[in-house]
């Protein structure tokens, strides 16, 4: 019977309630159950692909094609084991499917409320993965104490009950300050973050605690004792240099065995972390450093492109090289600085994007790195901008992405035949995961070292097949296409030491266990030029 774990957060947001869960779930998988993480966004949209970046941060693609929330990023990266649609769930998405069935006659004579209803569908998602894992640990996002959150706890409230407390844990985590002033750690916003969750009939079995400093003996006497705990279920989470220590922190307070005994699980063997702690061993030693300049329009936001950054951190450790990313704002790059602005990076990366803001600032960064011989990659947006630019500066042609201009003359970039009739925004662009197939004797090629790949996608505009042979006439080659529908994944110049651009998002397949190829690749080819300009 697979047994549950509920993740809630109390006290303030940002506490890292996704790592929390995500390094619980690593040290139970490392001991040979298999786990799955869920996230709950108590919001009303469907899912987070109608949500600006600055809001929400990135959006993660599934598979499966689900548009859902970064920490499902997460999960995979520390897991190794996709997630799906069924991994995310929203308020908007509960009350549409209850909105639906009224609609539909299904509940007919029956007033509809948020007790049953609504907590009868949370419930019902809660348990779609039931039977398919040893252990599903479910994050609740927000605070307790906010009123969205109220009907998910009482649908955990009636779930425990239902299932005992064996069958379902509650782990609260939440924030010990540390006053300056006093010298001293705080327990009482964490009482009452703990009295709040008492409110909704939730007595949570383990608290997670966020620290700045070590929570002595006396504290964790303290809060057991106030908060109905006991002793070793108050565990420290203190602060880390890398979100990837955080696994190794909750082994060394025990957090996978108490939660065991708890669920009443026998230990089948200690964790298994030879691969994470090769990983952190690398990515903490490196012998070199390189250089990467990151050119977007979310700048100021590393969550915007959270899974490019860890995706950099993995394919860094396999080179033993230390990544440095440093995001440049492509609206500040013109045709006169783009040499000011790239001159010291060893390779640069075009970030994915919607819309025409800070356009010719990719472009501008990308006629200066083919021409001056830098490492290029162009993801999604990147790679798109990189056909414009080719069109434009090589093959001479008044040139734009319909994206940008709808009546360019030359659409290199035209919207795909299938999106043509669409109108809706919300799930309606090119999904999750597709296969595609390189050609051989390309840098993509011996990056994957393979012929057929799936990569996952999230677009609505594609490469006009129309350009096909005048592009690769002038040396801009397709070096992956959809065995289907021969749209071109991939693109790459064959006379440039290393420029290759691609239609999905390899970003969203990197994880500790398995770096990206494509991200390896680059970190190479960029260690490489490092190497050479030295030279000079
Ligand atoms: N805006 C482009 C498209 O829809 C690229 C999308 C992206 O970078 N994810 O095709």
């Amino acid at each position: 019977m697979t047994k549950y774990i509920f993740v809630t957060g109390g006290v303030s947001s940002s506490l890292g309630k996704g790592i929390i869960a995500a390094s619980l779930a690593k040290l139970l998988q490392a001991r040979g159950f298999t786990v799955t993480i869920q996230k709950f966004d108590p919001y009303l949209n469907i899912d987070p692909g109608t949500l600006n970046p600055y809001e929400h941060g990135e959006c993660y693609v599934t598979e499966d094609g689900a548009e859902t929330d970064l920490d499902l990023g997460h999960y995979e990266r520390f897991l190794n084991t996709p997630t799906s649609q069924a991994n995310n769930v929203t308020t908007g998405r509960i009350y549409q499917t209850v909105l639906d069935k009224e609609r539909n006659g299904d509940y007919l004579g029956k007033t509809v409320q948020v007790v049953p209803h609504i907590t009868d569908e949370i419930k019902r998602r809660l348990q779609l993965m039931d039977g398919q894992f040893d252990i599903i640990i479910t994050e609740l996002g927000g605070t307790v104490g906010d009123i969205e959150s109220l009907p998910y706890l009482e649908a955990l409230r009636q779930f425990r009950w239902d299932r005992g407390r064996e069958g379902c844990l509650a782990i609260h985590l939440t924030l010990i300050p540390y006053l300056n002033a006093a010298k001293e750690l705080k327990t009482k916003p964490t009482q009452h973050s703990v009295k709040e969750l008492l409110k909704t009939g939730i007595q949570p079995d383990i608290l997670v605690c966020r620290c700045e400093r070590p929570i002595t003996t006396a504290i964790r006497r303290k809060l057991a004792l106030f908060c109905n705990v006991e002793m070793g279920a108050v565990i420290e989470a203190i602060d880390a240099d890398t979100i990837y220590d955080v696994p190794m922190f909750m082994l060394e307070e025990n957090l996978d065995r108490t939660v065991l005994s708890k669920l009443r699980l026998l230990e089948k063997h200690s964790p298994k972390m030879n691969k994470w702690k090769a990983f952190l061993k690398k990515h903490k030693n490196p012998k070199q450093t390189i250089n990467i300049g990151l050119v977007g329009k979310y700048n100021e936001l590393q969550d915007a492109y959270k899974s490019i950054y860890e995706s950099f951190i993995h394919a860094g450790a396999v080179n033993e090289t230390k990544v440095r990313v440093h995001p440049i704002h492509s609206e500040e790059i013109d045709e006169t600085n783009a040499a000011e602005h790239l001159k010291g990076f060893d390779g640069v990366l075009v970030a994915p994007g919607f819309g025409e803001r800070g356009i010719d600032g990719k472009l501008n960064t990308i006629r200066y790195v083919r021409e001056n011989n830098i490492p290029f990659f162009g993801i999604c947006l990147g790679m798109q901008c990189a056909v414009v630019e080719y069109a434009r500066n090589v093959l001479g042609l008044d040139a734009h992405s319909v994206e940008m201009q709808e009546n360019t003359p030359n659409p290199v970039i035209d919207m795909m035949a299938e999106q043509k009739k669409i109108t809706k925004k919300g799930g309606t662009m090119r999904l999750g995961a597709y296969p595609c197939e390189l050609k051989r004797k390309t840098k993509i090629q011996a990056a994957y070292k393979k012929i057929k790949i799936s990569e996952r996608h999230r677009h609505r505009y594609e490469f006009n097949n129309a350009y096909l042979e005048a592009f690769e006439k002038a040396g801009m080659k397709a070096s992956g296409f959809n065995p289907e529908s021969g749209l071109v994944e991939a693109i790459e110049v064959k006379e440039h030491p290393w420029f290759v651009g691609v239609q999905y998002h390899p970003e969203l397949k990197s994880t500790v266990e398995n770096p990206h190829p494509l991200f390896v690749a680059f970190v190479k080819a960029s260690l490489e030029n490092k190497i050479a300009n030295a030279k000079i």
